[in-house]
């Protein structure tokens, strides 16, 4: 959308067009031809299309087809910097990616590769050190001790709830049944969050990786990659990983010579919120329509097919093959012990930087916002932050120092949810979030228990009438009771935090919802 093809074409014209241009790779040791590369997103949204010139690291900003010309003439064949498409902040300019602020406060490994290397050749990948991680489980370790050091490494699912990754795979493993399947969740259906979708897009050898230790730990054979239909180049970069894997050895029947067979598919989901839900989202791939069901028993039991199955989200499988190549005790090591290790964030709304980031678990909201984000858009004030999307809540200034973390975040009411992070100024009107939100999981309700369907209906039809201002005191007091009636009482997590946004804006912006029903009267 931002023109990042033209750029693609204007610069392989002219790397055509100059055979003769090479590229110093070390000071006077290496010389190779100009490649020009597409790579997956480089996480700094508002500053898009980018370029990267290997191997300085420059990295150029806001890029148009008309500055090729000049990149290509001044940076590749004299090795001169075209200052104004270098990124400036607080009048200061930075020529190498890493120097950036936006980028020097991130610990980016699930998101390493991504900007860097083209997804849809798998020698990148493994000159990365690609599928270095299988060869070491296949050869090196028994089944067990995969999922004990995935155990150890407290890995948490990144997909919501954080439950302990290497605890969902022992329950698999040590099931009677043996087939089993391993399934990952690239259904993304917050707004606002595209994190899986970079990497599947970016990497996704990576993620493939990880759900096959994770099959070779519990015995799996077969897996399948449920993926939102509204991400096509997801889906074609996944089909192309696959089949260069195939083709490699490295997916398949006997691979590399190592008795484990691993088959592997994509299914595409069809754009309903709710088959993010464990039970929803295998019902789907079987051909079923999306809907939960009641549990027990849990997916690790009866899963896919009905039976046990590993499910966890894209980032969760990302993170496995370098928990595998480095250990659990340098994993550990990253952010606090019970939540470790890095989480990427979507960063949007109203903040400078926007984009797609990852930090270490731990780093605080003041960070993320000001020192990665660059502050609030237009040197506005900070009002708070949507975390989580609609099923999470809202952080105000008293958090900005708190954690983020799983379990900090759930003390505060809120949750790290799959990683959206909706950042509002003094501007925003916090009903008509609340209204956004509810309206959003409202249509999303697959209308299998009463509570959600009926009860989101008329918390919805509430804050509308409020938003109107049409509304009363009194329906403060109803949207509060059937908050806490949908919360208890929904069948599946959709339901059970459908009303977490109205909860946490009227708990901590009731004067606006007060000024809504009293003022317009
Ligand atoms: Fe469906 Fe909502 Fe009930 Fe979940 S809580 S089963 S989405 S109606």
């Amino acid at each position: 959308a931002g023109g990042s093809g033209e750029i693609y074409q204007r610069m392989c014209e002219l790397v055509k067009d100059n055979p003769d241009v090479e590229v110093e790779f070390a000071p006077e040791v290496a010389h190779g031809p100009v490649e020009v590369k597409k790579s997956g997103c480089h996480g700094f949204c508002e500053m898009g299309p980018l370029m990267r010139i290997e191997p300085q690291g420059i990295l150029y900003t806001k890029v148009q087809p008309e500055d090729c010309e000049a990149i290509f003439q001044r940076t590749i064949v004299k090795g001169d910097i075209i200052r104004h498409l270098l990124y400036k902040q607080d009048g200061l300019e930075y020529q190498k990616q890493d120097e950036i602020p936006f980028y020097k406060k991130q610990t980016r490994l699930v998101l390493k590769n991504c900007g860097h290397i083209d997804a849809e050749h798998i020698n990148e990948y493994i000159s990365t050190g690609g599928y270095s991680a299988l060869e070491k489980v296949l050869f090196t370790m028994k089944p067990e001790e995969v999922v004990q050091e995935i155990m150890d490494s407290n890995l948490r699912g990144r997909g919501g709830g954080g439950f302990t990754t290497g605890y969902k795979w022992s329950q698999v493993a040590r099931q009677k049944e043996t087939a089993r399947y391993v399934v990952c969740n690239g259904d993304e259906g917050d707004p606002g969050a595209f994190m899986d979708r970079s990497i599947m897009e970016g990497d996704p050898h990576k993620m493939i990786e990880g759900m096959m230790i994770a099959a070779y730990a519990v015995g799996a054979q077969e897996g399948y990659i449920y993926v939102r239909a509204e991400y096509p180049l997801a889906i074609s970069r996944l089909r192309t990983a696959i089949a260069q894997a195939e083709e490699c050895g490295l997916l398949g029947d006997n691979i590399m010579d190592s008795g484990f067979s691993f088959r592997l598919h994509i299914n595409r989901g069809a754009g309903a919120f709710v088959c993010g839900e464990g039970s929803a989202l295998t019902a789907s791939i079987e051909g079923n329509r999306g809907m939960p069901r009641v549990k027990p028993p849990r997916t690790v039991e009866q899963g896919l097919f009905g039976k046990p199955t590993v499910l966890n989200n894209v980032e969760t499988f990302a993170n496995v093959p370098m928990i595998i190549t480095e250990g659990a005790q340098w994993y550990k090591s990253i952010g606090p012990e019970k939540s470790p290790g890095t989480k990427a964030f979507a960063l949007t709304g109203s903040v400078k930087n926007t984009g797609l980031i990852e930090v270490p678990m731990g780093t605080t909201l003041r960070e993320v916002i000001y020192d990665i984000g660059g502050g609030i858009k237009d040197d506005g004030e900070f009002k708070a932050v949507q975390i989580g999307g609609p099923s999470g809540g809202c952080l105000v200034t008293p958090h900005l120092d708190i954690s983020l973390d799983f379990d900090s975040l759930k003390k505060m009411g809120a949750m790290i949810g799959s990683g959206g992070l909706v950042v509002m100024d003094t501007n925003t009107c916090m009903v008509e979030v609340a209204r956004f939100f509810m309206n959003f999981t409202q249509n999303e309700s697959c209308g299998k228990c009463v509570p959600c369907r009926e009860g989101t209906k008329r918390m919805l039809e509430i804050l509308e009438r409020i938003v109107a201002g049409n509304g009363t005191l009194e329906d403060l007091d109803i949207l509060d009771e059937l908050a806490q009636t949908i919360t208890e009482t929904a069948l599946c997590g959709l339901g059970k935090s459908a009303a977490l946004p109205v909860m946490s804006t009227l708990k901590l912006f009731r004067d606006e919802y007060v000024e809504h029903v009293v003022d317009k009267k």
